[in-house]
């Protein structure tokens, strides 16, 4: 048996949860049925191993919630009374059917996870009444992009914990030339998880060529002097053993000094990146800060050559809402939080991106979680 939920956490969840059904109000919808993917933990604390035996948390807009859960996980559900009910299923009963009966007869619109198997979906649609089916994000994604106190807590410490990888890695204690960019990509990550991380999403290095590509696969390639290296990482910092929220910095870096061309290209980017993040207040719309950063890059050049969205909305997610990108026109507002991250890319050649987590505060101002030197740093000269 694990913990039950600690007060704070299940607490904060009982405010997710009104929030959850405001929404759930709004949009129509009678049952959310929360399956695979990171809405379960954000609600219950719980998060479910990819099993073919089915998970579902049944949550009505009225009445309480019940996870349907099977019976040797259940040991793994942390209780929390107040929040819901644990409904252990044993093999030869029939979770479906437990699901069918827990929501009635009477319900017209269900949401269930986006991220679930396609074979509990088709079961769940054979077996309930609902003539309408959407995906749960239409209710949770809103919701989950504004975090409350404790998640901008958790963002923060591993924005901090990042940020002291990222410092070792322009104070040149991580060595460059001559390794292959797997075997650094192997370091940072080691390093993210003596900083506090309890897992490793992801540790991006791109050497010379290979940082044109966003997301390159570290590999063999070996680091040479006088080259950039783009080196993006993020993990899982889970303070108090609750649900992990996500670190995400990107810093570039060049081994000896960089040529003219390297300089002004960056003196462009970090003017975008530093612009795109005092840009990002409440009330303006996600694309606009998208649009400030590619003016900068584009007025010195380079419009071309940034290639991707500026950010992506973080949490315990590593992407979620809110997209920092041409076409999303909702408003930022207190609690969002996503990363703001321009690159520049040259292919063939080099490439560039500089990115921080920001996360807007109740005073409506942009307040950066990570704050390792923004500069081009020359290591390992
Ligand atoms: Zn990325
Ligand atoms: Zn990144
Ligand atoms: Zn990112």
């Amino acid at each position: 048996m694990v913990e039950p939920l600690g007060e704070a956490a299940e607490h904060a969840r009982i405010g997710r949860l009104g929030r959850v059904r405001d929404r759930m109000g709004e949009v129509g919808v009678d049952v959310l049925l929360l399956s695979h993917g990171a809405d379960l933990p954000w609600l219950t604390g719980y998060r479910a191993m990819p099993l073919e035996r089915v998970t579902v948390l049944v949550l009505p807009l009225v009445g309480d919630p019940v996870l349907v859960v099977p019976g040797l996980e259940a040991p793994r559900v942390a209780r929390a009374d107040r929040l819901f009910t644990v409904r252990p299923w044993s093999d030869g009963e029939d979770p479906v059917a437990i699901v069918a009966s827990l929501v009635g007869p009477t319900v017209r619109r269900a949401a269930v996870s986006d991220r679930a198997w396609a074979s509990t979906v088709l079961d769940l649609q054979q077996a309930l009444g609902a003539t309408d089916w959407v995906a749960a994000s239409t209710v949770t994604s809103p919701v989950r992009a504004v975090k409350d106190p404790g998640e901008v807590a958790a963002l923060r410490a591993a924005g901090a914990a990042a940020d002291r990888v990222a410092a070792q890695l322009q104070a040149g204690a991580i060595p460059l030339v001559g390794r292959s960019e797997a075997d650094v990509s192997a370091e940072i990550g080691r390093r993210l998880l003596a900083e506090g991380h309890t897992a490793v999403n992801f540790a991006i290095v791109g050497s010379g060529p290979n940082g044109a590509s966003p997301h390159h696969e570290p590999g063999a390639r070996v680091i040479g002097a006088g080259e950039t290296v783009v080196c993006d990482f993020g993990g899982t910092l889970s303070p108090g053993g609750d649900t992990g929220y996500c670190s995400d910095i990107t810093r570039t870096v060049v081994t000896g000094e960089p040529s003219g061309e390297v300089a002004e290209c960056y003196a462009v980017l970090l003017e975008a990146q530093q612009a795109a993040v005092a840009a990002a207040v409440s009330g303006v719309t996600a694309e606009s800060v998208d649009r400030v950063a590619r003016d900068i890059i584009t007025a010195g050049g380079f419009g071309d050559r940034f290639v991707h969205r500026t950010g992506h909305g973080i949490g315990i997610e590593e992407h979620e809402d809110p997209y920092l990108v041409v076409g999303n026109v909702e408003p930022l507002r207190p609690g969002h939080a996503f990363s703001v991250e321009p690159g520049i890319y040259l292919p063939g050649r080099f490439g560039m991106r500089l990115e921080d987590i920001v996360v807007i505060g109740d005073d409506g101002r942009p307040e950066p979680l990570n704050s390792a030197d923004h500069a081009l740093v020359t290591v390992d000269g």
